[in-house]
């Protein structure tokens, strides 16, 4: 069967599956002389000489561990392959996803991103022993471009290592009062690794938007 007829043979035969033209998530890419993905549940295909043929000419990968972009299109994973990974999207609007490419390109999404990440220092109540700690995880993602300034001189550190036990809530009930309720604050990992992970405090004055 050549490619189209192979397409058909998917769409006539799986109960489900998706396409996509490119990876998004990093490690990723085409095989040479393949320009499509198709993602789906394979355990359907039964004849072996099929699947073969579908993996020969296409990229396969299981539908359920990737979305594709609702910006770009492209693929990214949404299940760990290793120790390391960490997701290359964020869900807008709690149910899209978007790459970190077109989030890096785009101010008007990293605002967006902003306001999902952002912890109000003047609604942190200081008797409570817990904050809604969010990790902005995207490396190139430049806070500095949107008004926020980091605070540590040294990277927070938390993790299995002697003195890695930087801790949010202690970083808040650490700082003064008066900083605290005039700014917005962002916690943006720095390093990560599988036994721990540095990050940073970026600060926004209220005023400032
Ligand atoms: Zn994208």
């Amino acid at each position: 069967m050549n490619r189209k007829e192979l397409q058909n043979w998917i769409e006539e035969n799986l109960d489900w599956y998706e396409m996509s033209h490119d990876y998004s998530e990093p490690g990723y890419s085409l095989d040479e002389g393949k320009d499509q993905i198709f993602f789906a549940d394979w355990n359907q295909v039964k004849d072996q000489e099929i699947m073969d043929q579908i993996e020969e000419n296409f990229m396969i990968e299981w539908s359920d561990e990737w979305y594709q972009c609702t910006d770009c299109g492209k693929s990214i994973r949404t299940s760990p392959d290793c120790y390391q990974w960490q997701p290359y999207y964020h869900l807008l609007n709690e149910c899209e996803p978007v790459c970190f490419d077109c989030i890096s390109d785009n101010a008007g999404l990293q605002e967006t991103l902003i306001k999902d990440y952002v912890i109000k220092g003047n609604e942190i109540d200081p008797e409570k022993d817990s904050v809604n700690f969010r990790l902005l995880q995207i490396d190139n993602f430049e806070l500095e471009k949107h008004c926020f300034k980091v605070l540590n001189d040294e990277h927070y550190e938390s993790g299995f290592h002697a003195g890695q036990n930087d801790d949010p809530v202690k970083i808040f009930k650490n700082m003064n009062q008066s900083f605290l309720e005039s700014n917005h604050f962002i916690f943006k990992q720095s390093e990560h690794s599988q036994f721990y992970m540095k990050f940073d405090l970026y600060f926004r004055p209220i005023e400032a938007r």
